[in-house]
């Protein structure tokens, strides 16, 4: 068998003519940037997360790095973000010239709100609250610090398109709330796509007003802005993603549900999904105590396929060597990148290949 950790082509097919028939259509249209498309989609997105404005972006970087720049958080000022998150998220904070300040993350695999206020400092603007692997952080702690101090809170929700806390979609918490549609994200587009979501509608028009050359009307700049535009075809796919995502989050929880009961390794910690929240499981990660790299190879050499998210923490990034950290500086972040693991999770994975998944992992003998 051979079982790709994320296989694509398998939820295209399950939708193909309907995805083929929306392309043709814009196509055909003979309108290709920023239309009825974008518009609807927007609409619809704005819906399902239950915010009251969206504004298609070109990628989820965009939606980050325009959130800090649109509130006004560069040079001189801090952000906090979490010790494991994806490089992405840090590179947002750190393009306007803000300077990321790492907390650690808890069991969750997500950020331990308990250890935010200790890194607050006179300089702190914001926290970027990342909902990782489609798990959701303690947002009612976050906006309580949040409140208390004066900060700002973006929410990264690139890996966690609709799930929840306590009820309440993630990226609805915040003052912006940031989604990737990258195509191996909950709501994949068939390139490179984003949005932001915010209740603010002057700063939704001001997100329209920066991503088009900043200005509302063709040749009239009022300000600085940026091309980030999401175009009319990768909205209308998104439209068909959409209008089956619930579908293909029972699918994801109903393997993660398999995954849960069935996997039994003495050196394997599975996920634990935060009491509060749901999990839209973009992705499966498991923590293996000791030989990580062991069972990853084991189980090439049986022909699944897996991912570390991530292998390096970012304060250890080349990237990132400028803000001076070593090893040693935030432990936890720095023990999970040699122990996560992410095995194969997509739709229209079949129940046979789960199944050769579970056994090779429970057999592994290190
Ligand atoms: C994918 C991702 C991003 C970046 O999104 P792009 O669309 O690739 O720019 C940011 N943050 C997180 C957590 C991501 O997973």
């Amino acid at each position: 068998m051979n079982i790709l950790p994320n296989d694509l082509g398998r939820q295209y097919s399950l939708h193909a003519a309907e995805y083929e028939a929306k392309a043709l259509e814009v196509l055909r249209s003979g309108w290709y940037i920023l239309g009825r498309e974008v518009e609807q989609f927007e609409a619809e997105w704005a819906g399902y997360i239950g915010a009251k404005y969206c504004v298609g972006l070109a990628s989820g970087l965009d939606a980050l790095w325009i959130s800090f720049r649109l509130l006004g958080i560069g040079r001189g000022d801090e952000v906090i973000v979490c010790s494991n998150a994806y490089i992405a998220c840090v590179m947002g904070i750190s393009m306007n010239g803000a300077t990321p300040v790492f907390v650690e993350p808890d069991e969750y695999d997500n950020i331990d709100a308990e250890k935010i206020e200790a890194a607050i400092t006179p300089r702190t603007r914001a926290i970027l609250a990342v909902h990782l692997f489609g798990q959701a952080c303690d947002m009612t702690r976050i906006m309580e610090i949040a409140h208390s101090h004066g900060l700002k809170v973006v929410e990264d929700c690139a890996q966690s398109h609709g799930n929840h806390w306590q009820g309440k979609t993630v990226g609805t918490f915040g003052d912006v709330g940031c989604f990737s549609f990258y195509p191996t994200k909950g709501c994949g587009a068939f390139g490179d796509a984003g949005c932001i979501v915010t209740d603010d509608e002057a700063l939704a028009q001001k997100f329209r007003v920066f991503r088009n050359y900043g200005s509302e009307k063709r040749y009239h700049n009022q300000i600085v802005g940026a091309n980030s535009r999401l175009d009319e075809i990768q909205a209308g796919l998104l439209r068909v993603k959409l209008s089956h995502l619930p579908e293909f989050d029972a699918e994801r929880r109903a393997i993660a549900g398999r995954y849960l009961a069935e996997l039994r390794h003495p050196l394997i910690r599975l996920p634990r999904v935060r009491p509060g929240a749901d999990s839209t499981w973009h992705q499966f990660v498991i923590h293996v105590k000791k030989g990580r790299d062991e069972l990853a190879a084991c189980l090439k050499e049986k022909g699944i396929g897996t991912i570390i998210h991530y292998p390096i923490p970012p304060h250890l990034s080349e990237a990132y060597r400028y803000l001076g950290k070593k090893r040693g500086d935030y432990p936890i972040a720095e023990r999970y990148a040699g122990e996560v693991l992410s095995l194969p999770m997509y739709n229209g994975m079949t129940e046979e290949e789960q199944t050769f998944v579970i056994e090779a992992v429970n057999a592994w003998e290190p």
